[in-house]
């Protein structure tokens, strides 16, 4: 599996940055933070997108502070 250092990278559909999203204990999901694009939202397989997550990576994003919600509203989500 690939790990989120190997992966910070932009986006393959409007070249922003991507950002990583927590979306569990030990996993984190790539995504776009340009609402307009949706991606990974936009692919077939989201699964491709998820990455294991260190303890050291996890710290980081958590100060980060970004969550799903910081980057969709209620109405995205729910379609998730
Ligand atoms: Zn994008």
């Amino acid at each position: 599996m690939t790990t989120l250092a190997e992966n910070t990278t932009k986006c393959p559909n409007c070249k922003s940055d991507l950002v990583n999203c927590l979306i569990n204990q030990n996993q984190s999901l790539v995504i776009c933070p340009n609402q307009q694009c949706l991606y990974p939202f936009d692919q077939n397989r989201v699964d491709n997108e998820i990455f294991y997550v260190t303890n050291e990576e996890l710290s980081k994003i958590v100060s980060e502070k970004v969550t799903m919600k910081d980057i969709f509203n209620d109405e995205q989500l729910k379609d998730l």
